[in-house]
C-alpha cells in the first residue's frame, strides 16, 4: 500500500492532514513542492510558521489580528454602535469583501450545538455580553449561519440581549440552508443584511 517511504511519504502524509486535501491532492502538492526552488520552499515554510506564531485574536471582537486590535476595530470610521455577530473570521471576511457594512463585528468562533456538546460557554458569548455592557451599542445583527446550530445560537443570543433593551436583528434567510456564509456571493449577503428582521 505504501508507495512512498521516508521523506516523501511523510510530506504526503502531512499535507493530507489539511482540510479538503485527499490522498491524490496531497501527492500532487508534494511533487510540486519538491520541484520548487529551495528558497521558495523555505519562504513558504517560514510564512506558515510565522503566521501561526504571530496571528492572534483581536482583544475586542475576536477577529484574527497581528496586533492587539484588528484592522476593523482600529478603524475610527467604523460605526461602533452596530455589532454584527458571526460564527467565524471567514464569515467576517465575507462581509468585509462587500465593502458595504460599516459597523463592527463580534466573532463567536463556533455555534451552539447540543448534538456536538457545544454549549454557550464554549463560544465567545460571554465576551459579547461584556462588550454590550461596556460599549454604547444600539443594534446587534445576528449573522450566524442558516443551519440548525446557527439558528439555535441566534435564538439564544436574542433571549440574552432582549432584556438590555438593545435592538436585536437577524439577517434575512435568503441564504441557502446549510450554506456557509463565506461561500455566498456578495449580492446575496447584502440582501440578507438589508432584509434583516427584528428578533
Ligand atoms: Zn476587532
Amino acid at each position: 500500500m505504501e508507495i512512498y517511504s521516508g521523506q516523501m511519504g511523510r510530506l504526503i502524509e502531512q499535507l493530507g492532514k489539511l482540510p479538503g486535501i485527499g490522498p491524490k491532492s496531497a501527492q500532487r502538492l508534494a511533487f510540486h513542492i519538491i520541484n520548487m526552488p529551495e528558497d521558495q520552499v523555505q519562504h513558504l515554510a517560514d510564512t506558515i510558521v510565522s503566521a501561526r506564531k504571530k496571528i492572534r485574536y483581536c482583544s475586542k471582537c475576536w477577529n484574527l489580528s497581528d496586533e492587539e486590535l484588528c484592522p476593523v476595530c482600529r478603524n475610527p470610521r467604523r460605526d461602533t454602535k452596530t455589532i454584527m455577530v458571526v460564527e467565524t473570521p471567514r464569515d467576517l471576511a465575507a462581509y468585509e469583501k462587500t465593502q458595504k457594512y460599516e459597523g463592527v463585528y463580534h466573532v463567536l468562533h463556533g455555534a451552539i450545538s447540543p448534538m456536538l456538546g457545544i454549549g454557550p460557554s464554549d463560544i465567545r458569548l460571554k465576551e459579547l455580553m461584556v462588550r454590550l455592557q461596556d460599549e454604547d451599542v444600539e443594534e446587534v445583527i445576528i449573522a450566524t449561519n442558516n443551519t440548525l446550530e446557527g439558528e439555535t445560537t441566534a435564538m439564544y443570543i436574542s433571549k440574552l440581549i432582549k432584556p438590555t433593551g438593545i435592538r436585536v436583528t437577524r439577517i434575512a434567510s435568503g441564504v441557502p440552508v446549510g450554506g456557509d456564509l463565506e461561500y455566498i456571493d456578495e449580492v446575496t449577503l447584502l440582501r440578507a443584511l438589508d432584509g434583516r428582521t427584528e428578533l
